[in-house]
């Protein structure tokens, strides 16, 4: 859970800070009629250093297993304004020409730069390559490829899974090279629609470092020739997800197109909530106690084969619910390893969100997947 700082308009308008880490992962909101504590892996409040947040939210081991070879996904998660993609890129409004201060840098570049040191020091042959999407009213566009953005149909094959038909993936070997990438998709996702900033907020951006390493072993075993002796490639993926905002829309003067934004937005966050709540059994709740966040996670369940081999007329796929969900199903299960970054801003006025968003939380980090 990351709190960001109350911004300078809430702080001139007065609002009370109602969030508060209790440290050891605990996280407190209190305020008149709501007093309740949630515990979670990491807590990082308002003074917390981007660095700070990437050493201490697991990043550089997701890393490392997804060089490895696993399916790693980080999701910024949260509403509109709480601090998602300040958290994953840092301050918006870098251009190439002014670069944002290093120390502001997100989880993003940071694991760029963990992922090609580690190359380097593996002294493993990997071969990268970027692809950037976004999932805008139930649409996947590509956010690499040249051109007015279009639409790109979402295909399933028994051998790849759920893949976009036609995206781009652009292969890079430096630092400068992915960050240019980012940059241009970013700016593509926020020229792309006319009122910029409900449509960055709106959307769901995704971006997927592929990786495929073929470890280069520099002592063969006795009798062992060298091409015996190199490891089979591994094939991994580090994939970036900035979700739409999680706040609901409000009804009132929102003309047809917004409520079919509305729609899609929570038929995402819902089918995410319900693939992982599937995997157990038990209603979510939070964490009353900061002691009860050492308790063991209750049995693990398989996500993905328990969706995906439906028994009787009640199994439900919820993965199917929505173009999101389907992308993100081998992170889901399987071999997936998912790191939730659930974005809180402190504000009394963004109490009914945050709790919600709190919970959402809670219910997620129960859940557990084997391979
Ligand atoms: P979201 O992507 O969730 O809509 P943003 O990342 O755009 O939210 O953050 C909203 C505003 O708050 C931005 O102006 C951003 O710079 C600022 N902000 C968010 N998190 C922090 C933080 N941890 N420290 C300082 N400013 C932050
Ligand atoms: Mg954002």
């Amino acid at each position: 859970v990351r709190v960001r700082p109350l911004t300078g308009t809430e702080t001139r308008r007065g609002d009370q800070q109602v969030v508060h880490s209790l440290g050891d992962g605990a996280v407190h909101v209190s305020a008149a009629r709501h007093d309740a504590t949630f515990g979670f892996s990491a807590v990082f409040d308002a003074g917390a250093s981007q660095e700070a947040v990437f050493e201490g939210s697991g990043m550089r081991q997701l890393v490392e297993l997804a060089i490895d070879g696993f399916s790693c996904t980080v999701f910024a998660f949260g509403q509109t304004g709480s601090g998602k993609t300040y958290t994953l890129m840092g301050p918006l409004a870098q251009s190439e020409t002014q670069p944002a201060s290093p120390a502001l840098l997100g989880l993003m570049q940071r694991s760029f730069t963990c992922l090609l040191e580690q190359s380097r020091s593996r002294g493993s042959d990997l071969a990268l390559s970027a692809s950037y999407l976004e999932i805008y009213n139930e649409q996947v566009r590509d956010l690499l490829s040249p051109g007015p953005p279009c639409a790109l149909p979402l295909r399933w094959s028994k051998t790849r899974g759920f893949y976009v038909e036609n995206q781009l993936s652009v292969e890079f070997e430096s630092l400068e090279a992915i960050v240019s990438l980012l940059l241009q998709g970013s700016q593509r996702r926020r020229t792309s629609a006319h009122a910029l900033n409900r449509h960055s907020s709106r959307s769901h951006a995704l971006l997927t470092i592929h990786i495929r390493s073929r470890a280069v072993s520099a002592h063969p075993a006795p009798g062992e020739g060298w091409g015996a002796s190199a490891c089979p490639s591994k094939q991994g993926t580090l994939c970036f997800v900035d979700l739409a905002g999680s706040e609901r829309v409000k009804e009132t003067g929102s003309s047809g197109e917004l409520s079919v934004e509305a729609n899609s937005i929570n038929r995402s966050l819902l089918a995410l909530g319900k693939s992982w709540g599937t995997c157990r059994g038990s209603p979510a709740g939070p964490h009353r106690s900061p002691v009860s966040s050492s308790v063991a996670p209750p049995p693990a369940g398989h996500c993905i084969s328990l969706l995906a081999k439906p028994r009787g007329k009640r199994t439900h796929i919820p993965y199917r619910d929505s173009k999101l969900t389907r992308l993100l199903a081998r992170s889901l299960g399987g071999s997936g390893i998912t790191l939730m970054v659930a974005c809180i801003s402190p504000s009394s006025r963004c109490l009914s969100e945050t709790l919600s968003t709190l919970h959402y939380a809670s219910r997620a980090r129960r859940v557990t997947t084997r391979p």
